[in-house]
């Protein structure tokens, strides 16, 4: 469990909602919605990049700015270094010096930075509303609710656990406890291949892949050749998850039903739309991606394999990629200057509405509160949790 005030109570519905609600209250259980406990500047104000620069510099080491792939530019060109969130949580670590350290990207993230940093260090998340609805999507309750399930129907003892760094400390927390592991996008293979080795009988584990269940299907079926029919989904909404003893029984994998609502959006149809309108694109696209989206592509892969592959990529090729607008864009700006045609697989706009929240007004007042010795938007799990949850993240740095 995490502190970040102020948190009141909001009418959260049972069936999580894709994108945030844009409300003023909170839901303490969930990555959504508080509204900023300060006066925040101006969006119009024209100083706002003098200011958050004069506010940094007043901070000078004290600080580290860390922004997420998916930010915003406004914010990017703050950050004093980018990339995926478990990157960043190990860079801030790597800072002891820097007391504050300002997490630009949303509150999953600055939840694990908290618990890979020292005791010293303050993570600061300059928008508490900056949530990921697809961490949202398994809650403590939830998961715990679904380990009796399991625990009825006569299997928990054959399952490990392996939860998504996109989820909240509780998850990973309970991760820990139950000797699974966590994983990224690009170790999420070695994560599998590693749970499934860590039952009596290998060809008898199970595991439970929390929470999305489109990183698990494709990692099972893509990397690990295993079949569609060995994956079930657990729904979190339905009694039993939806499923029956007999069900999980034969299942192999079972998934939790969570998704990113980002990458979520795209579709087989993007992909057909995309080969018909640019000859010769290459359809690059993130896992997160549903199975048809990625078994339609001609590359998969985390966003640092995106960059890189796009850096390694041949003068004149095309791309579409299937990841989050900002990042996209950024993207196609930097390597058009090399003649590498780089299009966003939809159509239809697609940012990350919740990483979005962190703006520059956010970030002014974030630093500018700091550099006045006013600690503000703290996010700190608490030493239980930390300790379960660090135990999981350990497991994953200690994967082959
Ligand atoms: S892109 Fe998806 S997984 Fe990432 S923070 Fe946004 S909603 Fe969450």
């Amino acid at each position: 469990m995490t502190t970040a005030q102020p948190r009141t109570d909001l009418d959260v519905q049972p069936t999580p909602l894709a994108l945030l609600l844009l409300g003023r209250e909170a839901d303490p259980a969930s990555e959504r919605g508080v509204d900023c406990p300060g006066d925040l500047p101006s969006p119009s104000d024209p100083d706002l990049v003098a200011r958050a620069r004069a506010a940094k510099e007043k901070l000078g080491d004290k600080v580290f700015v860390l922004g997420h792939h998916y930010q915003r530019d406004e914010v990017i060109q703050f950050a004093d270094v980018t990339g995926d969130s478990f990157k960043l949580a190990r860079d801030a670590a790597a800072r002891p010096e820097a007391e504050y350290i300002v997490f630009c990207g949303v509150h999953f993230m600055a939840e694990s930075a908290d618990i890979l940093t020292s005791d010293e260090q303050k993570v600061v998340l300059p928008d508490l509303a900056a949530g990921c609805s697809m961490a949202d999507m398994a809650t403590a309750e939830q998961v715990a609710e679904c380990w009796d399930v399991l625990s009825e129907a006569g299997v928990a003892d054959q399952v490990v656990p392996v939860a998504y760094m996109n989820s909240s400390a509780d998850i990973k927390a309970f991760t820990g406890k139950h000797g699974g592991t966590i994983c990224t996008s690009s170790n999420a293979k070695r994560a599998l291949e590693w749970a499934f080795e860590q039952g009596q009988d290998p060809s008898t584990t199970k595991i439970l892949f929390l929470p999305d269940q489109h990183l698990g299907r494709n990692t099972a079926v893509r990397d690990l050749g295993m079949s569609l029919e060995d994956c079930v989904v657990y729904n979190p909404h339905k009694p039993n998850g939806g499923l029956t003893a007999e069900q999980l029984r034969d299942a192999r994998i079972i998934l939790w039903r969570g998704h990113c609502s980002v990458h979520g959006r795209f579709s087989l149809e993007s992909v057909e739309d995309v080969r018909a309108r640019v000859p010769g694109v290459n359809v690059l696209v993130h896992p997160e991606c549903k199975h048809e989206v990625v078994a339609a592509a001609d590359l998969v892969g985390s966003t640092e394999y995106i960059i890189k592959t796009l850096e390694a990529a041949p003068r004149g090729s095309k791309w579409a990629i299937g990841t989050e607008l900002n990042l996209v864009r950024r993207l196609a700006n930097r390597f058009a200057e090399e003649d590498k045609e780089i299009v966003f697989l939809d159509r239809t706009v697609c940012f990350c509405s919740t990483m979005n929240r962190i703006d520059l007004p956010h970030l002014v007042w974030t630093l500018e509160s700091l550099a006045e010795g006013t600690l503000v938007n703290r996010i700190e799990v608490d030493k239980e949790t930390e300790d379960f949850a660090k135990l999981a993240l350990e497991r994953m740095l200690a994967l082959p």
